[in-house]
């Protein structure tokens, strides 16, 4: 069971970074529901809750959402969906169910940089910034590659482009971890590329590194497809290396697929909207 010898709900998140940095065993509480599963005794629990952190707020050109906005929140969010093409309500879909995704949050998610996580996958390939306390505004890529050690995650903001994007994962059944998840995502005329439930953390390809042009050849696209396979994979009980490799790169050629057939947001709306207008009854 996970105990608590002192709770405090600070007023503002600096006041939070002054309480983790004088004890080195304090934690701090997202929406708590990994932390609940640990047994041990912490000396002090920081509760983000009252440090207003639980706002989606659309800026001209970004997204910023608080570190202590749910999944469910994010998920349901009109604005952000449409402009990120539903990657992260896709990611967090199939997470246990509608209770917990309103209880879990962003920002402990992405603090976490869990190795199965599916958040983490969907913001990646996203132009994803994180807000720290201590450390300040870094990309999110660098933080997931090592950034940020006790601190006080503030905020999400992932800026505002035009995307074409999409998110695929494999479950063994309903609500396990992903297998393997990847999530592509094309802005600025490039392509970037997250792959993970490796089992290890999100690896992520743009640029040289995935050597994928925004207009591609099939035989590009097969290079591409090919870099993301050639990542490091590893065996537990959910599937074999070999295994994983083999997703990573049908998964990452589904993803790019999606992604480049999309049309802007408006035209999708409009051939949507028209979809589903009632068919005329001929005589
Ligand atoms: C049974 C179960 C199944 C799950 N399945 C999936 C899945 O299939 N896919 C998936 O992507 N995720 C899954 N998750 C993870 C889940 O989606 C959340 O990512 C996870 O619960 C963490 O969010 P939280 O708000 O509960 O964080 P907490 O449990 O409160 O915190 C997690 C960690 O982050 C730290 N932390 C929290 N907030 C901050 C902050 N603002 N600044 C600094 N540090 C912070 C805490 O100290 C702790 O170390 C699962 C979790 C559980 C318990």
């Amino acid at each position: 069971m996970l105990r608590f010898d002192q709770y405090v709900r600070p007023k503002t998140t600096r006041e939070a970074y002054d309480l983790l940095q004088q004890n080195r065993l304090a934690t701090v509480i997202g929406g708590m529901m990994w932390l609940r599963l640990s047994d041990r005794t912490v000396p002090v629990g920081i509760d983000l809750s009252g440090c207003g952190l639980n706002e989606i707020e659309e800026t001209e050109d970004s997204f910023v959402i608080g570190a202590m906005v749910t999944l469910g929140q994010l998920e349901h969010h009109e604005g952000f969906r449409q402009m990120t093409r539903s990657v992260f309500t896709n990611g967090v879909h199939d997470i246990i169910g509608t209770q917990f995704r309103n209880l879990a949050t962003v920002g402990g998610s992405a603090y976490a940089r869990m190795g199965f996580s599916d958040i983490v996958t969907s913001l990646l390939p996203l132009d994803t910034y994180v807000e720290f306390t201590g450390a300040g505004t870094m990309r999110f890529a660098d933080f997931v590659n090592g950034g940020a050690a006790r601190d006080v995650l503030e905020r999400i903001i992932v800026k505002k482009h035009d995307y074409r994007a999409s998110f695929q994962c494999l479950r063994n059944s309903a609500t396990d971890f992903s297998t393997l998840n990847a999530c592509a995502a094309l802005w600025d005329g490039q392509w970037h590329l997250a792959v993970g439930a490796r089992p290890k953390k999100a690896k992520f390809l743009e640029g040289e590194d995935l050597g994928l042009p925004a207009r591609f050849s099939p035989e590009e696209l097969d290079a591409a497809c090919q870099r993301a396979r050639d990542l490091n994979y590893g065996t537990d009980r959910r599937a074999s290396a070999a295994y994983r490799a083999e997703l990573a790169e049908v998964l990452s050629r589904r993803a790019i697929l999606e992604a480049a057939a999309q049309q802007d947001v408006a035209t999708e709306l409009r051939l949507a909207a028209e979809a589903a207008k009632p068919k005329g009854v001929s005589a």
